[in-house]
């Protein structure tokens, strides 16, 4: 009986959304119409195109909404550099206020590395950006190529002399612990690419190649064995989407006790659009004027910017490099033969060398003989591959945002 109804229901219920079918594309119609109308200068629109726009409001006052909404989105976005004087007057705030705070905690994002190559990710050609434009990532030369950069340098330096205490970063190239800076003052929130970790007896296995070059949204075996253990080695990279849970290198524990105790926190080259969402960072919790001090260099908008007390909008290597003259610090050079990688790096076992298929960092720099990445060729025997075959796009770039945007895209498209 039921089964019946809802069978003499169904021809009604398939007019009804037939009808609201009609009426959606018809709006849809009537706004594509009036946003064509709206897009000529007032003296170019004829009488007919006027009174639609007076017969619709609602619609005008939408389609004003969305293109303020638009025009703000691409402000934000918009890289920005204040002009030399205002710059030299905020680093001297800005060096004062290390000068005299007893607890400096650094967050770091990619726009301290862009200097050595390694595109950010929100920047104009970063990689968010390109893949939110369809666009296809370009390939980088090996990432073992880049260098610590003068920011890197100057933060371990800072370390050094005790000014700051903990440095928290988003970025994976590994340069924080390159420039020197000891694991202990770092949290890498995001992991490191030459850092592969046993989860069943916690051993940590730093390497002279990236690791991650298999790695992809939740894949993160390697390949590779633990030596004690035996059991399969991952890497330490959180791709989009993702939520980290290895103990080490994301120290998120340090980061969080740094937070508590900072009274300076310095954000350099973050959008911070990820880290504002750990509100153990942030010292929120606190009453306001127990609150830590908030210094930001980034050259596009933040949303952190309104409760800073300084925003210095500025390329990091030019505000570290005046910021260190101000205190009187010297920034040392990086040199490759005295990166402190080589130090913590286990070999691979040399039944696991077929499993190396990336560039390798190597004490010497720029290429030489030893350059050339060792393989097993198919007799087996031992052969050198030439440094261009290593042009690749990392394995931990941009994971789980091509996903998260195909995926936004498919609302938009059945919405
Ligand atoms: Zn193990």
């Amino acid at each position: 009986m039921a089964t019946e109804l809802n069978a003499r229901k169904r021809p009604a219920r398939k007019t009804a959304r037939k009808f609201s079918l009609n009426t959606e594309n018809e709006l849809k119609a009537r706004i594509r119409q009036i946003g064509l109308i709206m897009k000529k200068s007032i003296d170019d629109r004829t009488d007919i195109e006027q009174s639609i726009m007076k017969e619709s409001p609602d619609i005008v006052e939408e389609i004003e909404r969305r293109a303020r909404y638009r025009d703000e989105r691409l402000k934000k976005l918009e890289e920005v550099e204040d002009p030399p004087a205002e710059l030299l007057a905020k680093v001297a705030l800005l060096a004062e206020a290390i000068k005299h705070a007893k607890h400096v905690v650094l967050y770091t994002g990619a726009g301290i590395s862009t200097a050595a190559s390694i595109p950010d990710y929100r920047g104009p050609n970063g990689v968010w950006t390109l893949l939110q434009k369809g666009k296809p990532l370009e390939k980088t030369n090996s990432l073992v190529d880049a260098e610590p950069t003068l920011t890197h340098m100057a933060i371990s330096t800072l370390h050094k002399v005790n000014h700051v205490k903990h440095v928290v970063s988003q970025n994976c190239d590994g340069l924080h612990l390159r420039s020197g800076l000891p694991r202990s003052a770092l949290s890498e929130v995001h992991g490191n690419m030459y850092i592969e970790v046993c989860t069943e007896c916690d051993r940590e296995y730093i390497r002279l190649f990236d690791v991650t070059e298999k790695s992809s949204f939740r894949r993160h075996t390697t390949d590779r064995y633990c030596t004690e253990c035996n059991s399969p080695l991952r890497d330490s990279i959180v791709h989009f989407g993702e939520k980290g849970n290895l103990e080490q290198p994301l120290n998120w524990e340090e980061a969080a006790e740094a937070a508590k105790q900072a009274d300076l926190i310095l954000c350099l080259g973050s959008s911070l659009k990820i880290l504002r969402k750990y509100p153990c960072l942030w010292g929120m919790h606190r009453m306001p004027h127990k609150r830590p001090k908030l210094y930001i260099i980034n050259l596009q908008w933040t949303p952190k910017d309104d409760l800073s007390t300084l925003k210095i909008n500025g390329k990091c290597d030019d505000v570290m490099k005046l910021v260190m003259e101000k205190l009187g610090l010297e920034i040392p050079q990086y040199k490759r033969d005295g990166d402190p990688i080589f130090e913590l790096a286990t070999p691979v076992p040399v039944d696991e060398l077929q499993t190396m298929m990336t560039k390798h960092l190597v004490r010497i720099f720029p290429h030489s003989n030893i350059d050339m990445k060792p393989v097993l060729n198919e007799n087996g025997k031992m052969v050198k591959i030439e440094p261009e075959v290593y042009k690749t796009v990392p394995g931990w770039f941009g994971k789980g945002c091509a996903k998260r945007i195909s995926k936004k895209r498919k609302r938009l498209k059945s919405a």
